[in-house]
């Protein structure tokens, strides 16, 4: 897949729209973690570095009409004005003809930065009447928000189609994001490991699906497997399990055997007798749990065989944990899949919020070649689905 990049375009003197992912965690007015604005810093510079019409947008959470005010954009633009070492105009309303107001007002050395874009109904309804009072202002779009190129909101997709193809371009966290996973789905070396785990199996039903298309073998852990370990039959005690999955698990199972994909499900557990945290961790020294447990972790004995099979592969993914990793007595499981991937020499890719916490709870981020960041969007590119606002950069 090509998709044009920033690198591409000649940016000189532009009038340029940029779709960012600035959804940081805000308590307060105050940023708990400014990692996505930093991330977006290389993409800002450059437009910079070409020209001074730089108009930025993001959503902010899930605002609604009544809880507006904790969903404004006013603490990310005085964090990007830090950063980015200029002034940061928040323009507030932009529904009429404000936008182009700001623009005029707008000195050469200010960048302006439009309030969650979520305030606007037309943005997550892709409304043609909100993406053409965005668009004619500008003459290039750049969209880097690669955790959000899943939704065809009015930012992602109405505004980029207004703009000539040639002058829509993604930026640098995109281009990354679809260089490090594409080779997953289209180049993986052999072999080629998956490890799934998480809360729930039907969450992730199409991304194993579709990788069981690419991959040799896949280890199933987190609250996901006992759904496994039921539909095989075994004993799950009170761990969690969705009986309305065993049909996909079915499927599952079929085409693992039609492509010759190894599924490895968990041999022991942690478990306790409640879902609550210090509740003490006992161990089940074999595939089934008894009444009145829970499965909260993966065990030693498949610890050892999951690691066995890291260090077997040369290309791996891993996407959600193998265990409630949040709580000590159960984050062991977790813990020595992230230390097994970050020591592997292959081709490492980590996904998901909750594994991507992992990684850096166990200090070994820099040993991976490549965090996804993409959540949802990750899933989805990986389910091989072509994602709304990277088909729209398309060359
Ligand atoms: P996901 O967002 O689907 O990747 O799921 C991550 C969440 O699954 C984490 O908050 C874990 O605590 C939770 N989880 C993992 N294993 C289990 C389990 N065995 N029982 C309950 N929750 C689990």
């Amino acid at each position: 897949m090509k998709i044009r990049s920033i690198t591409d375009l000649d940016l000189t003197n532009k009038k340029v729209f940029l779709r960012l992912d600035l959804n940081v965690p805000i308590k307060d007015g105050v940023i708990s973690d400014d990692t996505r604005i930093r991330a977006a810093l290389p993409t800002i510079m450059y437009i910079l570095k070409h020209t001074s019409t730089l108009v930025i947008c993001s959503h902010l959470g899930r605002p609604k009409p009544e809880n507006k005010a904790i969903y404004s954009l006013e603490p990310v633009g005085a964090r990007l004005a830090e950063l980015i070492n200029k002034e940061v105009v928040l323009v507030n309303d932009y529904g009429e003809g404000e936008l182009g107001t700001a623009l005029i007002a707008k000195k050469d050395d200010q960048v302006l930065l439009l309030e969650n874009l979520r305030f606007y109904p037309g943005e997550t309804k892709n409304e043609a009447e909100f993406s053409q009072h965005l668009a004619r202002f500008f003459d290039t779009y750049i969209n880097d928000a690669f955790g959000s190129a899943h939704r065809a909101h009015a930012s992602i997709v109405g505004v980029a189609e207004l703009i000539p193809p040639k002058s829509r371009a993604a930026g640098f966290l995109i281009a990354k994001e679809v260089q490090a996973l594409t080779p997953l789905l289209e180049t993986p070396k052999s072999p080629f490991l998956v490890i799934m785990g998480g809360a729930k199996v039907s969450d992730k039903i199409g991304v194993i699906l579709n990788l069981l298309n690419k991959c040799h073998h896949m280890l199933i852990g987190g609250a996901m497997s006992y759904t496994f370990l039921h539909y095989l039959g075994h004993k799950v005690g009170s761990s969690l399990v969705e009986m309305d999955q065993l049909k996909l698990i079915d499927s599952i199972y079929k085409t693992a055997k039609a492509r010759n994909v190894i599924i490895d499900v968990p041999v022991d557990h942690m478990v306790a007798s409640e879902f609550k945290e210090g509740s003490p961790a006992t161990l089940i020294d074999g595939p089934d749990i008894p009444a009145g447990l829970m499965g909260l972790d993966i065990g030693p004995k498949t610890i050892e065989r999951y690691v066995g099979a890291i260090k077997a592969s040369a290309t791996i993914l891993w996407n959600g944990p193998m265990g409630v990793f949040e709580w000590a007595e159960f984050s062991q499981g977790t813990m020595a899949i992230a230390q097994a991937v970050a020591a592997s020499t292959g081709y490492t890719v980590v996904g998901g919020g909750d594994s991507v916490s992992a990684v850096n709870k166990a200090k070994v981020a820099d040993k991976i070649t490549h965090i996804s960041t993409g959540g949802g969007a990750s899933l989805e590119f990986l389910e091989g689905i072509a994602l709304p606002g990277i088909k729209v950069l398309q060359s």
